[in-house]
């Protein structure tokens, strides 16, 4: 899950990504809302998590201009204002959730996995794909009933096709999935991580595009 964290404090931001990385996730921090939006423009998201109170502008006018362009990425917005008043007016703008300051990162990371299953249109927490099962708050995965040990990445590279299971996903976007904007990669690490997840789910599991990317396949029949 690569999430954009728009937040001004330090302290929270800092934080929040530690925590989140232990839940797989990748996190790409920002703190106003104009970088906010440069990061929407360069990178493939899974969710924001948004602060209200921003130096350049408030997060409820950022939000409101996210959705008046059409982009319906999932947000949850993290904030301190408490009133009724102001939570619907969030809510109102487009968010898909909101959770007070001070909050517990359980219960964000809990949210945020409702959000993209809700938006991803599934209603059980285990995926489900030919076989596989995964089970994305545990980060376990079965295939036919067995299990099967996936490093942080490949488990990240998995569910990234698996939350888009009919789109065809470039090398720049799983990049953009596995690390942060600003992390050095190898150039063929996702080549390694794809050769990893077909040596152990079966050749089927991830289908190569030529010219174009990768796409979700099926795994081993039998493995
Ligand atoms: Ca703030």
């Amino acid at each position: 899950m690569h999430i954009l964290l728009v937040e001004d404090d330090p302290h929270i931001a800092e934080g929040l990504c530690a925590g989140l990385a232990l839940s797989q996730c990748t996190v790409d921090h920002v703190d106003r809302a104009a970088a906010a939006s440069h990061a929407l423009s360069v990178g493939h998201f899974d969710a924001v998590i948004l602060d209200l109170g921003l130096p350049d502008q408030d997060g409820i006018d950022w939000l409101r201009q996210l959705r008046a362009d059409g982009n319906d990425l999932p947000v949850l917005i993290l904030s301190a204002r408490d009133s009724v008043s102001q939570r619907v007016a969030g809510l109102q703008a487009g968010a898909d959730d909101y959770l007070l300051k001070p909050f517990d990162l359980r219960e964000l990371t809990a949210r945020l996995q409702t959000l993209l299953r809700r938006t991803s249109g599934r209603t059980t927490h285990l995926i489900q794909h030919a076989g596989l099962v995964v089970d994305p708050d545990l980060l376990t995965v079965t295939l036919h009933g067995s299990p099967v040990s996936l490093a942080r990445r490949e488990m990240m590279l998995l569910l990234a096709f698996l939350h888009n299971p009919k789109r065809i996903l470039s090398a720049e976007q799983l990049q953009d999935a596995l690390y942060g904007l600003g992390e050095g990669v190898e150039s063929n690490a996702i080549n390694v991580h794809i050769y990893n997840l077909r040596r152990k789910l079966g050749s089927g599991i991830i289908e190569t595009v030529r010219g174009l990317g990768f796409r979700l396949g099926k795994p081993d029949e039998s493995a």
